[in-house]
C-alpha cells in the first residue's frame, strides 16, 4: 500500500518535472543551423546530434567552389539560427548571399585560428580553403562550431561541449590512424597527381607532395604548357598515383592518364562528402578512404 503511493506520487513529480522545463532540452525544438557545404554539416551534427536541425547549402559530392542559390535556398538562411561557413575565400558568394536573404544572424568562420597555406595560383596570393584535409584543423573547425552553438543555444551548452569532447577523442584517433597508415611508405614514393588542389594540407600534415593540372580552384583551366611539363614530370619521377576527385570533370585525368601509361585510383573525396550510402558519408570515413587509397597509388610509384 505504501509501496503504491510512492509509486504514485513519483509519477506524479516525473511528469511535473517535465511540465515544468526540467526536461526543456528534451523538448525544446532542435536549432536551426545552415551550413555552406557538406563536410561542415557533419561536424555540426557531431556536435549537436539531436539537438540540432542541420541544413547544407552545398550538398554531397558537388563543388563548393561554384555555387549559385536557389530561392527556397535563400528562405532557409532567412529562417536559420546559426550560418557556418569555411572561409578563407571558399564562399566567395557568402556576403552577397546574406544580404539577399536578408539573414542577421550569427555568421561563423569554422576555419577561424588555422594557420593557412599562401597559395599564388594563376592570381595574387590567397590562403588556400581546403583547411579540413589536416585533422588538427577539423579539431579547430569543431572547436568554433561547439563554441558557436553554445553561443546561439546556451540552455544546451552541455550537450554541444560533450559533443565536441566526445568527437575530439575520434578525431585524435583518426590523425594517429593516418600517421599510422603512412608510416611504412618511403619518401620517394610520396608523390600523387590530383585534378585540382585540394590536398597541399593533408600534403603539410602526413608528409605528401600532391601535384595538380588545374589551379586551386575547380573553375580554372589548365595551361597545354602546365600540362606538357606536368606529363614530363610524371614520367621522369615514375609517378602512378593519379587520382581524380569526386567534384572534379574527370575527362583531363583520364587523358592524363592514357597519356603517362597509368590507370587512375578510386575517386578522392576533396571538396564534397560522398551520399549516405557510398563510402565516405562522414568527415572522418572520408579522411580513412582518401587515406586508403592513397597509400594503395603511393607503392605503386
Ligand atoms: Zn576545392
Amino acid at each position: 500500500m505504501r509501496a503504491n503511493v510512492i509509486r504514485r506520487w513519483l509519477t506524479l513529480f516525473c511528469v511535473l518535472f517535465v511540465w515544468c522545463g526540467g526536461g526543456a532540452s528534451a523538448t525544446k525544438p532542435p536549432i536551426r543551423v545552415l551550413v555552406s557545404f557538406s563536410i561542415l554539416k557533419d561536424i555540426v551534427h557531431e556536435i549537436g546530434g539531436a539537438d540540432v536541425r542541420v541544413t547544407s547549402l552545398i550538398g554531397p559530392d558537388s563543388d563548393a567552389h561554384v555555387f549559385e542559390p536557389s530561392p527556397d535556398q535563400l528562405r532557409v538562411l532567412a529562417q536559420a539560427q546559426l550560418f557556418v561557413v569555411n572561409g578563407l575565400g571558399l564562399e566567395g558568394w557568402e556576403t552577397r548571399l546574406v544580404q539577399s536573404a536578408q539573414y542577421g544572424g550569427p555568421v561563423v568562420v569554422a576555419s577561424h585560428g588555422i594557420s593557412p597555406i599562401e597559395t599564388a595560383g594563376s592570381g595574387a596570393p590567397a590562403p588556400d580553403p581546403h583547411a579540413w584535409q589536416d585533422v588538427k584543423n577539423a579539431e579547430i573547425y569543431a572547436a568554433n562550431i561547439a563554441q558557436a552553438l553554445e553561443d546561439a543555444d546556451p540552455e544546451r551548452a552541455e550537450d554541444y561541449r560533450r559533443g565536441l569532447d566526445r568527437y575530439r577523442a575520434e578525431l585524435k584517433a583518426l590523425d594517429r590512424d593516418i600517421r599510422d597508415e603512412l608510416a611504412g611508405i618511403p619518401p620517394a614514393k610520396r608523390r600523387v597527381i590530383t585534378t585540382h588542389d585540394a590536398f597541399t594540407y593533408y600534403g603539410r600534415a602526413y608528409d605528401v607532395i600532391f601535384l595538380a593540372p588545374e589551379g586551386l580552384s575547380t573553375d580554372s583551366e589548365p595551361s597545354a604548357e602546365g600540362i606538357a611539363r606536368l606529363i614530363r614530370q610524371i614520367r621522369r619521377e615514375g609517378i602512378k598515383a593519379l587520382f581524380l576527385e569526386n567534384v572534379s570533370d574527370p575527362r583531363l585525368m583520364e587523358a592524363l592518364a592514357r597519356e603517362v601509361g597509368a590507370t587512375l585510383g578510386p575517386p578522392l573525396f576533396s571538396d564534397a562528402l560522398s551520399r549516405a550510402d557510398e563510402p565516405a558519408s562522414t568527415y572522418v570515413k572520408m579522411m580513412r578512404c582518401n587515406t586508403a587509397a592513397l597509400k594503395e597509388g603511393m607503392l605503386k610509384n
